[in-house]
């Protein structure tokens, strides 16, 4: 859309039902959760990302797609120390029974806990580090999910317009229609997957355990607006100026673009 720039910020959220949406000016772009996602869970801070649709590709429901293409093209360590969002006290959002929170930690960890009336995921919980390894080998690959039932009504919205087994995990009444789960969790690894894509919005890597409970999309995103309204609860710190055993990256404290396409 000639050339409009969306940033990738908590103020630029729009659309959100089944995905996130970022609207700049006259332009929108759908589903920027797995991808951006990917890009923090490999430790990119700087990367511009062009798009010739207004969504961006689901691939097969998860961010192990965009974790490969980034292998592929490359990752650029820059010369500037990376900032970090280090949480030093605790930041929280319910709504009805829907609860996030954010509290002081070394780490960047994500407990995630869900339950639904279905009899393969009436409750999950799971408690990840996040590593770039750990990023890559647990949660990647994890697959968004959807009910049959659903399927119908996204459609008649316009959405998942290309949606089938290939990318997503779908539930019937009692199973799933899929050949299998990639792992016994996967739902609630995918969960981690989506909140660590949409606290990307912040803008910055964060240092702090994430609790959340039965979030979705739009909970993670006026969490990470109130986050950044709440800049008494946190401060930003250099790495490694200011050291802490703690970042998406084992060991990299400096930050990281994805090289441009040849
Ligand atoms: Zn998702």
């Amino acid at each position: 859309m000639d050339g409009i720039e969306v940033p990738a910020a908590a103020a630029r959220v729009s659309r959100l039902s089944y995905a996130t949406g970022l609207t700049q000016d006259a332009a929108s772009v759908g589903t920027v959760e797995h991808l951006l996602a990917a890009l923090v869970g490999l430790g990119v801070d700087n990367v511009s990302v062009e798009l010739d649709q207004a969504e961006v590709p689901i691939m097969d429901g998860s961010a192990a797609s965009f974790v490969y293409l980034v292998h592929e093209a490359g990752i650029k360590q820059l010369n500037k120390p990376r900032r970090f969002l280090k949480v030093v006290r605790p930041i929280s959002l319910s709504r009805g029974d829907k609860r996030i929170a954010v509290y002081p930690s070394d780490h960047f960890k994500v407990t995630y806990s869900i339950s639904f009336d279905h009899p393969l995921l009436r409750h999950q919980s799971r408690t990840q580090r996040l590593t770039e390894g750990s990023f890559i080998e647990e949660i990647a690959p994890a697959r968004t999910f959807c009910f049959l039932k659903e399927v119908e009504q996204l459609r008649q919205k316009g959405l998942a317009l290309g949606g089938s087994l290939d990318n997503a995990i779908v539930l019937g009444e009692t199973g799933i229609l899929n050949n299998g789960l990639r792992f016994d969790d996967e739902f609630v690894r995918h969960k981690i997957l989506d909140v660590v894509g949409d606290l990307a919005l912040v803008g910055h890597p964060i240092i702090g355990h994430v609790v959340a409970h039965r979030g979705g999309h739009a909970l993670h995103a006026s969490f990470a607006q109130q986050i950044l309204e709440d800049s008494e609860a946190w401060r930003l710190v250099e790495y490694p100026a200011e050291p802490v055993e703690a970042g998406l990256s084992d060991s990299v404290g400096v930050g990281r673009a994805v090289l441009p396409v040849q």
